[in-house]
This record gives structure tokens, sequence and C-alpha cells, in this order.
């Protein structure tokens, strides 16, 4: 599905928290105008981003609306005059070194945009910048229904490899390999060719199977190194990006607009037009699902991401984020064999099989349950990364990926 360019709502509303780390204070004032690409909020923490008008026109509300995580966050409503002046302060960056060049990410406020949200620039400027030599350029796109990653290799090409070309120089990279998954042919192609000029680059054909796209799967796939629990990619020498954030770093460097649309799939079975669209940041779903004909059947469940780890979302006015890569809406007889409510573990050890960690899914349940911080330790439970498969697999339906995500959240707070 060609990505198809939705025309800008009659409003917006964008979230202060789009990315990992410190949430922004609104920057603009109720009745203030605004312009195409003007700051709306920031934050000085370092893992962070701003966060920038998708629209030209008046703030209307600032307001809470609550996130994804349960969370309250506040959020901009601007209501749009439909003319997208471009502000001012819009303008090509100048970069010299990786200092210029990491400032200028941050300015762009670029988070990956394959659904982590990680603040880009902190990846650009690693501690141990000496002994990062290789950039992964995650292709991988293995959520079931998602193609946005697909058609961004496929539309965005030369952006990619000029993105490429930007990282590699300024962080000073000998090795580039962009992996991608073997049902993607096209995009292998493509790319396998736009990449042949460039020194130490190529084109790492993956078996195409969840979680495929997982950071520490991909760069365990591309490269055989492990990342220890509790490291990060740059101490294996890895700096890792998503196709379509790199493919923003060229654009941002090439016009100097910073991140204000989100290219993201909108599908499953209760949506009359399933279409790839590229949206105004904070645009409500219920716009998007609009632009793509509506449902054409009542929904049970709508999605912020992938079936396996995205977010369900109480209300179909939820804006779409600078990491949201899908909108999926799922009638109830699909949604039937997922909801049926949890029985007793069998101990079958298909939970075990199925986590790409070899984690011990039931068991993290059983010491959970009992509030045994020093088990869920031992059982490592901080390397999972939410993938859902354990879950997936299960017979009994048990909750399992919501039992980790609170496990580690006990280690945490036991920490304190
Ligand atoms: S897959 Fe489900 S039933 Fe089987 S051991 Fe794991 S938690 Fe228990
Ligand atoms: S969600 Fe389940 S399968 Fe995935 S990493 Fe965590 S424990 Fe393993």
């Amino acid at each position: 599905m060609e990505t198809v360019k939705m025309p800008v709502p009659d409003k917006v509303v964008i979230p202060m928290k789009q990315h990992m780390g410190r949430e922004c204070t609104p920057t603009v004032k109720l009745t203030d105008l605004v312009k195409v690409g003007q700051i709306i909020g920031d934050t000085d923490a370092f893992i962070g981003a701003p966060i920038h008008s998708s629209v030209s026109g008046k703030v209307t509300k600032i307001d809470e609306i609550i996130g994804t995580d349960g969370n309250p966050i506040k959020a901009v409503e601007i209501t749009t005059d439909k003319l997208q002046e471009i502000d001012e302060s819009v303008k090509v960056p100048e970069v010299t070194d990786l200092q210029s060049f990491a400032a200028a990410i941050r300015a762009s406020g670029l988070v990956g945009l394959g659904g982590a949200g990680f603040p880009t620039h902190v990846k650009l400027m690693p501690k141990n910048l000496d002994e990062v030599t290789t950039l992964l350029v995650n292709g991988a796109e293995c959520e079931p229904y998602i193609t946005a990653d697909n058609r961004a290799m496929l539309e965005d090409t030369d952006d990619i490899v000029e993105g490429i070309k930007l990282v590699k120089k300024y962080m000073n990279l000998s090795t580039v390999i962009i992996g991608i998954e073997d049902n993607k042919p096209q995009a292998i192609a493509k790319l396998q060719a736009a990449v042949a000029d460039i020194e130490g680059a190529s084109v790492k054909a993956l078996k195409a199977q969840y979680p495929q796209g997982g950071e520490k799967v991909l760069i365990y796939e591309c490269t055989g190194k492990i990342v220890p629990e509790g490291k990060l990619p740059s101490d294996v020498g890895c700096v890792v990006m998503n196709v379509s954030s790199i493919a923003f770093v060229a654009k941002y460097m090439r016009t100097g607009m910073p991140l204000i649309t989100k290219r993201l799939t909108v599908d499953g079975d209760a949506i009359a037009e399933p279409k790839n669209v590229e949206v105004a940041i904070g645009t409500s779903f219920s716009d998007v699902i609009d632009f793509c004909g509506g449902f054409k059947t009542e929904p049970k469940k709508i999605i912020m991401g992938g079936p396996m780890m995205g977010f369900a979302v109480p209300t179909i006015n939820y804006p779409v984020l600078k990491n949201n890569n899908a909108i999926l809406a799922f009638s109830a007889a699909k949604t039937a064999e997922a909801e049926k409510p949890e029985t007793p573990c069998i101990r079958c050890a298909r939970c075990v099989n199925a986590c790409p960690f070899s984690l011990m899914p039931a068991a993290i349940e059983k010491a959970y349950k009992a509030g045994n911080v020093d088990a869920l330790k031992a059982l490592k439970v901080n390397l999972c990364m939410e993938c859902g498969c354990c879950a997936y697999v299960c017979p009994a339906k048990r909750n399992l990926v919501s039992v980790n995500r609170l496990a580690k959240k006990m280690i945490v707070e036991r920490s304190k």
C-alpha cells in the first residue's frame, strides 16, 4: 500500500511526552498563534526532545490527557487555520562535526520512529564513541500488519542512503549493516543497489520471524554479538537506528523542517480501506480512521502500534504520536481468541520455548506474585523486551507480558 498524505485536520492535540525521558513543558500559552515547525514544548533534560507544532493555527486548550501507560500527560490543542504557514525558526541546520550534528538532531525533535521513542541525539553521543564502529539500520519490520517501514524503504530510499552517509561520517563508523526480513525482496534489492557505493555498507537479509526487529535480536542476527544484561548497543560497538529515523535525518538536514508528520499503517478487519498514511502529528485516530473510509464493522479493540507490542487505546480520540507506527482496529470476532479468560498454568513450557531470551515467564509470574525480588533478578526479568511471544503461545492465556512489566517496576521500586 503506497503512502497517501492525509490533509491537515481541523484540530490537533499534541502531547508533551512522545519519547523516553522527561516530559516537555509547554512553551506556548492559550490563544497563542503558532506556525508549522514552531517549538511548543521543550525540556532541559538530556534524555528528552522538543516538540513542534505540526500545523499553523491557534492554541485552544492546554490540558491533561491520559497516556498509553495510564498516566496523565499535558497536551496542547491547536485549532488549525489550514494555511500551514511555516515558522521562521525552520532553517537548514549548520553542521560541522558530531557535536553540532547531535545538537541539530536534538533540535529536530527526532526520537526512535520504530516505536521505542528513544531520543536519537543520545544514541549519537555514546560515552565510548571510539569503540563504536557499526551502524545497524533496522528494516526488520516484524510485527504483523505493519508495513510503514517497508514503504519508507521503497519510497524514501535516497533519504535512507543520505542519512546513513551522515551518521557514518559524523560518528566515524566503518561498517553499516541494513537488516531487512527476507519477506521484503523489493526493499532488499533496492537498498542493496543504493548502498553499493558506500564503503563498508551492506544489506543483510534476515529470516522473516517475530521479533526479528527487537534491538538486541537484530544486533545478534546482524553481528553475532550479545548485548549483556543492563548494557547498551554501544557496549558491543553498535548504534541502531530505524529506517524511517535515518531517512528523517537526511530530510531534516536538507530542509530544516522538524519532526511534524508520521507515516503509519492503518489496518485490521474493522477498517474499511486499510492504508499507509502520512499524517500531522497530533491528528486524532478518529480523523485518521475517517480518512481510511471509517469502520466497516464495529471495532472491539483499537491498538496503537502492532498487535504484539502495541497498546490498546481507550478512545479513538487519541492522537498520533511521533513513535506511532500503526493504528489497528479489530472486530469482536478477531479478538475473541485473545480475550478468552485466564486459566491456571499447565506447566507446558511453551512460553519458555517461545522466548527469544529463553526466559521463564511462568516462574517470573510466580516470583512476582510472591513479591520475591531476588528471584525476579535471578530469573533476569529485566532482559524481557515485552515482545509478547510468551503470552501469544500460552494455552492458559496468562497475561505474562503485563506481569513482566509489573515485575520490572517492582524491582525498581524496591531498590529505591
Ligand atoms: S505457556 Fe502458559 S501454561 Fe504453559 S508454562 Fe507458560 S504460563 Fe504456563
Ligand atoms: S515478553 Fe515474553 S517472550 Fe518476550 S522477551 Fe519477555 S518473557 Fe520473553
